[in-house]
């Protein structure tokens, strides 16, 4: 469910303020949404959009969802006011027993984050949210989410070490546009897939983290660690399989609102399932598409000599 209440922020990647304004739509109107799904067979309550908890009803939002018997209520949104200890416990008091908390945080830093955010003070905020969710609803129950902006990306292994430091999970992404216009902030925030990969490795990253980042292709990942470190192919290989294994059981994230389009090697390249075979249209009109190229089949084979 979408609840698109205002963020009061601006981040330099979100192009939502560009496509529509921001509302508080009536309770009335999202209890009846949450109904249809209830009634449609869902047990898992997924709230987002540009900021649900600053909906005014956003308590009776969340009441709404073990009345009518969901299991489970995940919530995004930037949770600001997360950051009001007070407030924090009466979202946990309202939801289901089984909450679980998003938090976007775009700087390891305060400069970072509140440059990418546009706005002061927001990561003190982030830092306090997540303090409150983790201690409320325990550290399994929450994830930090970020995005591989330009801006960010010197920071993400931070943000990584920072979550590992709280014991929460961790959901890195690949920027996407929010709309189909070359206007998209998209187009001047987003660093190749390239860029990203080879950045992250060089600064210590597991392979397992560049890997995971939704929207990230796997062929780019294997290429940037050889590159690095030739005698990690065993360990890409590893990886691979569990994003194959990820991706049969369709839990990778995917989210990015503007259409895919097939890669040109998806037909006859290896690394597909580990890969879904498909890049976003406007990373290509962006970047093109001349870093996605299937490695040799030798170097997907754990002796590295080939099948
Ligand atoms: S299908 Fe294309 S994008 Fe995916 S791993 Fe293969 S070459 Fe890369």
């Amino acid at each position: 469910m979408q609840v698109d209440s205002d963020c009061g922020q601006h981040c330099e990647f979100c192009a939502i303020p560009d496509v529509f304004a921001p509302r508080d739509r009536p309770l009335a109107e999202l209890v009846a949404e949450l109904e249809r799904a209830r009634a449609a067979g869902a047990r898992v309550a997924m709230i987002t959009g540009v900021d649900p908890l600053a909906h005014p009803a956003a308590l009776e939002l969340v009441a709404a969802v073990p009345a009518l018997s969901f299991e489970r209520l995940d919530l995004h949104g930037p949770g600001r006011r997360l950051a009001d200890r007070a407030f924090a416990e009466q979202v946990v008091a309202a939801a289901p027993a089984e909450l679980r908390v998003n938090l976007p945080l775009y700087g390891a830093t305060a400069a970072t984050h509140d440059a990418v955010v546009g706005r002061r003070g927001a990561f003190d905020e982030v830092l306090l949210a997540l303090a409150h969710v983790v201690e409320l609803v325990g550290p399994r129950q929450v994830t930090l989410t970020s995005v591989c902006t330009r801006r960010v990306l010197p920071e993400l292994l931070a943000i990584d070490r920072l979550a590992e430091a709280h014991g929460v999970a961790r959901l890195l992404r690949m920027p996407f546009p929010d709309s189909e216009s070359r206007a998209d902030r998209y187009f001047d925030v987003a660093p190749t897939m390239t860029e990203v990969a080879s950045s992250l490795l060089a600064s210590g990253a597991r392979l397992s983290l560049v890997a995971g980042i939704a929207g990230m292709a796997p062929c780019v990942v294997v290429r940037a660690a050889l590159e690095r470190a030739p005698e990690r192919r065993a360990e890409a290989v590893l990886v691979l399989g569990t994003l194959a294994e990820l991706r049969r059981r369709g839990v990778l994230p995917t989210g990015a609102r503007t259409p895919a389009v097939p890669c040109a090697h998806r037909a006859t390249c290896a690394l597909v399932p580990p890969c879904s075979g498909e890049v976003l249209g406007a990373y290509v009109a962006r970047h093109g598409a001349a870093e996605l190229v299937p490695p040799a089949v030798e170097v997907l084979s754990r002796s590295g000599r080939g099948p």
